[in-house]
C-alpha cells in the first residue's frame, strides 16, 4: 500500500496522464478517469466500468476519490437560494449555497472552515480559523452542487469564492481548485464565470494577478474611512483602504477588467449620506464595478440592515455622484444565507 492516496479530484489533467503513465496504461485513460469523475460523479474507483479491472485494482491503491458527506440541505421559501451544509471526515462542517438569479445558478463555495480575518460582522468570523479545505473539498461542493442543479435540468453557470474562508489565505488549494473547475471534461467554467472575493489580502491579490487564470476579483471594501473599516475588518490594520484601491488599479492595468468593490451596508456604521460620497470619490479614478449589499440580519443585535429609506436615500446620493453600482438583494433570508450562519444553526 502506498503511505498517501491521490486525490483523483483534485488532480490536473497533466498529473493524470503522468500517473496513468506510471501504471503502464495508454493516455486516453485519463479522458475516461476525467468523464468517470465529472460526467458521471463516481464516488469510487470501482465503478469505472469501461476501464479494466486490474487499472481498477491498480487505482484503488494508489487513489481516493474525496466525496463531502451531505448533512443537510435547506431551500429558501422563495426558491432563490439553496444551502448546503457538507461534513469533511473530520467532523468538522462547511457550507455551499447556489444561488438563482434568472437564468443565472451561482454556486457560492467556502474555501476554509472558519476563517482568520475575524470581520466582526461575520458568523464565520467568530468560528476562528479552523483548516484549509483541500482542492478535491473544494470542487467536490461545486460537483454536488451541480448535481443538485441538475436534478432539476438546470446547471451551475457562475462560481463565486464568497462562502466560508478567505480563499486567498488557502491560495495552492484554490489556485488547484478553479483551475479544475475550469476543465472542459468537467464543469468547463472559464474565464470571469469565476469570481475570487477577497477581504483584501493584498499579497494574495498580487499572486493571483501573475497567474495564467482569468477569474474575476471581488474585494470587500465595506467602509469608506480606515478608522471604520479597521473597527469592521482587523485586516485593514495592515492593507488600507489606499493600499486596496492602488491594487485595484494595477489589476485593471494587468488583467483588462476592473474589480468588483463588495460594499455591505450596515445601519448607522457604513450607510451614510458622507459614506456614498466618500465611495464615489475613493473609487472615481477607478475601471471597476460597485456591489452594495444591504446587510443579511443574524442574531448578532450589534449589525442590522439599514431602513429601506436609508438605503434609498444611499443610492440617490451615489447615482447624484455618477456612479453606477448593483445592489445585491439578500437571496435565502429565511434560511440564514449568509457565510457561517448554517453552520452556527447547526452547533446549537
Ligand atoms: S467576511 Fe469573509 S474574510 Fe471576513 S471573517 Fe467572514 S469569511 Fe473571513
Amino acid at each position: 500500500m502506498f503511505s498517501q492516496l491521490y486525490d483523483l479530484k483534485a488532480m490536473l489533467p497533466g498529473e493524470l496522464d503522468q500517473l496513468v503513465g506510471e501504471l503502464d496504461e495508454p493516455a486516453y485513460r485519463t479522458r475516461q478517469i476525467l468523464n468517470w469523475l465529472y460526467a458521471k460523479g463516481v464516488r469510487d474507483v470501482r465503478e469505472m466500468t469501461n476501464i479494466s479491472k486490474i487499472l481498477r485494482e491498480k487505482l484503488a491503491e494508489r487513489t481516493r476519490i474525496t466525496c463531502l458527506h451531505l448533512v443537510k440541505r435547506q431551500e429558501s421559501a422563495t426558491g432563490e437560494a439553496v444551502k448546503f451544509l457538507f461534513e469533511l471526515p473530520s467532523g468538522q462542517r462547511i457550507e455551499s449555497v447556489l444561488i438563482v438569479d434568472g437564468t443565472r445558478r451561482t454556486a457560492c463555495l467556502s474555501s476554509q472552515v472558519g476563517c482568520p480575518l475575524d470581520c466582526k460582522f461575520c458568523a464565520t468570523g467568530r468560528m476562528g480559523m479552523i483548516a484549509n479545505l483541500e482542492a478535491g473539498q473544494i470542487v467536490d461542493q461545486l460537483l454536488q452542487v451541480n448535481q443538485f442543479a441538475r436534478e432539476r435540468d438546470e446547471r451551475v453557470t457562475n462560481v463565486v469564492m464568497m462562502g466560508m474562508g478567505e480563499p486567498l489565505l488557502n491560495y495552492p488549494a484554490v489556485v488547484r481548485a478553479l483551475k479544475l473547475m475550469r476543465l472542459k471534461e468537467g464543469i468547463g467554467l472559464g474565464g470571469r464565470k469565476v469570481t475570487v472575493s477577497t477581504a483584501g489580502y493584498i499579497p494574495g491579490i498580487r499572486r493571483l494577478m501573475a497567474e495564467d487564470l482569468n477569474v474575476g476579483l471581488a474585494i470587500s471594501l465595506n467602509a469608506t474611512t480606515d478608522e471604520m473599516r479597521e473597527q469592521l475588518m482587523p485586516i485593514n490594520r495592515k492593507y488600507r483602504i489606499a493600499d486596496l484601491l492602488a491594487v485595484a488599479r494595477e489589476f485593471f492595468a494587468c488583467r483588462g477588467y476592473g474589480v468588483t468593490f463588495e460594499y455591505v451596508l450596515m445601519a448607522g456604521l457604513t450607510d451614510a449620506d458622507a459614506d456614498a460620497q466618500r465611495l464615489a470619490e475613493l473609487t472615481r479614478d477607478i475601471p471597476c464595478k460597485i456591489n452594495l449589499i444591504p446587510y443579511n440580519e443574524t442574531t448578532d443585535l450589534r449589525f442590522r440592515r439599514p431602513a429601506r429609506q436609508r438605503l434609498a436615500q444611499f443610492y440617490q446620493v451615489l447615482r447624484g455622484c455618477g456612479v453606477e453600482f448593483t445592489v445585491r438583494h439578500s437571496r435565502g433570508r429565511d434560511i440564514d444565507a449568509a457565510c457561517g450562519q448554517l453552520y452556527h444553526q447547526q452547533k446549537k
